[in-house]
């Protein structure tokens, strides 16, 4: 292992992060990461980005490409399966049993990813009744249990929300970045997974959606992180 001045970096914790991270950028797609999309989620200086995907590959758990990005390699999917796994087993129990709010229980699950022992989670997932998805929408992987789960996330048929046609309806999947601000904002327009919406305009700014009789303007950035499907 390297030591340097940097051993804030080295901490296991920040190892699952960034897998954690890569894992979630890429559940839609299996192209390699560019660096930068990884930087605006994990708000850190491209020299610590880039330190980090260094040392990650050095421990097989990434493969960079250079002038493309980064993918997550067997052994890096199998740490950060087990990690979303924790996340959202966590994010489900504080919002279904804790009556906690989707932001707020995004926020505590990133804490009890890394606090929570593997073999409690496992637990608390039996008592749940071995929920799919977390409370935003997405798959819940199958983690340590199941190392091939995770191929089949990269082929969702859903399609983003900025990506819809005019005129066409269709119902929230997921949302795929979780970001607070971004969740409070949805839920204070009555939008959540299984939430019927219909596109009724473009700009270039954003889009105008119908939800419920109501129209609703969501920024360009937020809706091409909504998923959307024909079919619930
Ligand atoms: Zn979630």
């Amino acid at each position: 292992m390297i030591m340097s001045g940097h051993e804030d970096s080295l901490r296991k914790e920040s190892v699952e992060e960034y897998l954690g991270a890569i894992y979630r950028l890429q559940e839609m797609t299996a192209a390699p990461l560019p660096l930068s999309r990884l930087q605006i989620l994990l708000k850190v200086s491209p020299i610590s980005i880039h330190e980090m995907v260094q040392k990650l590959e050095k421990e097989a758990l990434v493969e960079y490409v250079p002038y493309r990005g980064v993918t997550l390699t067997d052994a890096g999917m199998r740490v950060a399966m087990a990690l979303v796994r924790r996340h959202r087993i966590w994010e489900r129990f504080l919002t279904d049993s804790l009556n906690i709010e989707w932001d707020k229980a995004h926020e505590l699950a990133g804490e009890l990813e890394h606090a929570a022992p593997e073999s409690v989670t496992e637990r608390l997932a039996d008592f749940l009744g071995d929920p799919q998805q977390c409370p935003h929408g997405s798959q819940i992987p199958a983690g340590a249990r199941d190392g091939e789960a995770a191929k089949s996330l990269f082929q969702s048929p859903s399609q983003s929300l900025d990506a819809m046609a005019v005129g066409q309806t269709a119902y929230v999947a997921f949302i795929s970045i979780e970001i607070p601000e971004n969740l409070q904002f949805l839920q204070s327009r009555g939008i959540k997974p299984g939430t019927l919406v219909e596109l009724i305009g473009r700009q270039v700014s954003g889009c105008t959606l119908k939800v419920d009789g109501r129209q609703v303007d969501i920024p360009l950035e937020l809706a091409s992180t909504i998923w959307v499907t024909g079919t619930l």
